[in-house]
């Protein structure tokens, strides 16, 4: 089994889900006493979300693209960045590393075509709805994207930075969140990407009508399958 390496804490609400379903799924695979072998490197947020806000990503690139050399050199043979949005930088990481790194746009437009799937809704961070970094990579996959509205998409990045990375899970925002959905899948969303990695501590499948694409899950499902060298 392969060492995986976590680079985390973007928010710790989901990295923990990364550690608890990395672990769950090496016990089902091999069965017993079997859990992942990983390492984590886990930021504090605060850092970084300061860094976004004055929009100095060349700053937060090169601070992970070390903490990603550190993780190579305490022995990750594979590396998982465990956000969507900080995927803007994924080349700078990339750049610093030898081992394999765990795209999770690309991980996440796998799945999508394997349900046979081409127009997809996507949620998540402003910058991940409304710039290009993850957007043109689901299209080079042959993938269509569709957006919430300006309205929509302000209150799914509030909800995010304000209640999903304080671990605080809001029935109204739920709410909103599911109607968000539901107005996708009647534009003609096929599927609707859950493209922030706490949107899944929200809303589950029964939230939606059409079917959901969990980052986080998928993510750990192909890192697990990679790990075990499927
Ligand atoms: N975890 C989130 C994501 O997947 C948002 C927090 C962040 O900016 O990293 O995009």
């Amino acid at each position: 089994m392969k060492t995986i390496g976590l680079l985390g804490g973007m928010s710790w609400e989901s990295t923990a889900i990364y550690y608890r379903e990395l672990n769950k799924q090496v016990q089902a695979r091999l069965g017993g006493l079997h859990s992942a072998k990983i390492i984590l490197h886990s930021v504090d947020f605060h850092e970084i979300e300061l860094m976004m806000r004055s929009g100095d990503w060349a700053g937060i690139g090169d601070y992970l693209a070390s903490a990603a050399q550190g993780l190579e050199k305490a022995g990750a043979e594979l590396l998982l960045l465990c956000t969507n949005t900080i995927h803007k930088v994924a080349h700078q990481i990339e750049a610093a590393i030898s081992i394999p790194f765990l795209h999770i746009a690309d991980a996440t437009a796998h799945e999508i075509k394997r349900n046979g799937l081409d127009t997809i809704g996507l949620l998540g961070t402003s910058f991940t709805m409304e710039e290009s970094f993850l957007i043109d990579r689901f299209q080079s996959q042959g993938l269509s994207v569709l957006l919430p509205g300006p309205e929509q998409r302000e209150i799914v990045h509030r909800v995010i930075f304000e209640e999903l990375c304080l671990g605080k899970i809001n029935p109204d925002s739920r709410q909103a969140y599911k109607s968000i959905v539901a107005s996708m899948a009647a534009e003609g969303a096929q599927g609707v990407i859950l493209g922030c990695t706490e949107i899944g501590n929200l809303i589950t499948q029964e939230d939606s009508p059409v079917p959901l694409f969990d980052t986080t899950t998928i993510h750990v499902h192909m890192a697990i399958n990679i790990a075990l060298g499927d």
